[in-house]
């Protein structure tokens, strides 16, 4: 048996924001980020419409960026006290995805975070409180996923969690606040919605259910995206709703090892962050030419779902032809070496980050299986820029 979950309520558009006017409940929670919701006033607006619900409100502020198992730990207390029926999250995915987690912990305080690492156990929610989740960057889509992303720093993991209980009830897709992303953030978070999109086509979940999502999303940002970038409001909003599309289809498809190249390898270098959406934009033109062997007539599919003609091998590659020209214009390196990691340290690492990589969780649903000495040439090639050909 398979399943296929999404939020209850989707509300997209301009304004689709003021629907909390109407929601029902008694209490809710805010949870945020560093404060852009508020600089930007829609704090105050979400605020506005939950009093002319009737809600008595309460915040928790200042979610970092990879929130980490102390904060999860400290908002549930906060929810204990204040015994919320509604949680909002709201801003990029950090508050949302650490908002999650909190809901776990205030529902079952006696859960440890052990206990819910083993993917698809959780426990029954919504017992205390329902999820309401507003997304302000175009990338994640976890307002409309099962997974949170929290970070163990005292142990130095980031522990992904999947369960459809933390699925959020309503998800509010409203483009005003996706209008506020600088160009940088916009590309690579653009470039992870795209590999979520292609991940989850070619995943060894792909459904009937999933398929027409997971295209129609990397339909939209190939057409939106440059545009987007640029700052037009129309393609804005129309990424928007793609990177929604693609997670709702990577939330039931599942992933592949980009996105496992990318969590092993985001904070691995001494010479900086890799931010995520631009680690998947490197990898994915790679990752793409490996697992073409295994899954060239789905990315076939792809290619001539955006209007590439061809056999299927001459769609692989002019599908990643494309990519590589979109990385170009969204100013993304081409490789590791020219993003500014130092040969000596990649070298020294590339070993170990093979061994975690080919671990991490969305290895599994990967196209082709991989092992740790594949994946450490597959990384060497995504270093150097050399030709896949294994
Ligand atoms: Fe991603």
């Amino acid at each position: 048996m398979m399943r296929f979950t999404l939020p209850r309520d989707i509300y997209y558009g301009k304004d689709a924001m003021s629907v909390l006017k109407t929601i029902k409940g008694k209490k809710a929670v805010i949870v945020l980020g560093g404060g852009s919701m508020k600089r930007f006033g829609f704090l105050d607006k979400a605020l506005g419409y939950l009093k002319e619900a009737g809600i008595e409100t309460k915040l928790i502020e200042n979610v970092e960026p990879d929130p980490s198992v102390e904060t999860v730990m400290k908002g549930a207390e906060v929810m204990r006290e204040f015994e919320p029926d509604l949680i909002v999250a709201m801003g990029g995915g950090s508050p949302i995805d650490a908002a999650k987690a909190m809901w776990v912990f205030y529902e079952y305080p006696d859960t440890s975070f052990e206990e819910i690492l083993q993917p698809f156990s959780f426990p029954e929610l919504r017992k205390k409180a329902k999820f309401v989740a507003i997304s302000s960057t175009s990338g994640t889509a976890t307002e409309v996923t099962a997974f949170s992303v929290i970070t163990d720093y005292a142990k130095g993991i980031k522990y992904p969690l999947a369960d459809f209980n933390i699925t959020p009830d309503i998800a509010i897709v409203d483009p005003e606040l996706a209008s506020t992303m600088p160009p940088k953030l916009t590309a690579h978070t653009g470039m992870d919605a795209l590999t979520h999109a292609i991940e989850a086509y070619v995943s060894t979940m792909n459904s009937p259910f999933t398929d027409p999502l997971a295209l129609k999303a990397i339909h939209m940002v190939f057409d939106y995206l440059p545009d987007s970038y640029k700052g037009d409001t129309n393609a804005r909003e129309q990424m928007h709703y793609a990177q929604c599309l693609a997670g709702e289809a990577f939330s039931n498809a599942l992933l592949g090892i980009v996105h496992s190249m990318a969590h092993k390898t985001g904070a691995a270098f001494s010479t900086g962050h890799i931010p995520h959406g631009c680690a998947n934009a490197i990898y994915l033109p790679y990752v793409i030419k490996f697992n073409a062997k295994c899954a060239k007539a789905r990315y076939g599919d792809i290619a001539r779902s955006i209007g590439i003609e061809g056999s299927d091998e001459e769609c692989v590659k002019a599908l990643c032809d494309k990519i590589d020209q979109y990385n170009v214009m969204l100013n993304i390196p081409k490789t590791l070496k020219e993003f500014g990691v130092l040969e000596d340290e990649f070298k020294a690492k590339v070993g170990e980050i093979a061994v975690n990589a080919v671990g991490d969780a969305c290895t599994g649903s990967n196209p082709r299986p991989i092992t740790p000495e594949e994946m450490e040439k597959l990384l060497t090639c995504t270093y150097y820029g050399t030709e896949v050909d294994f």
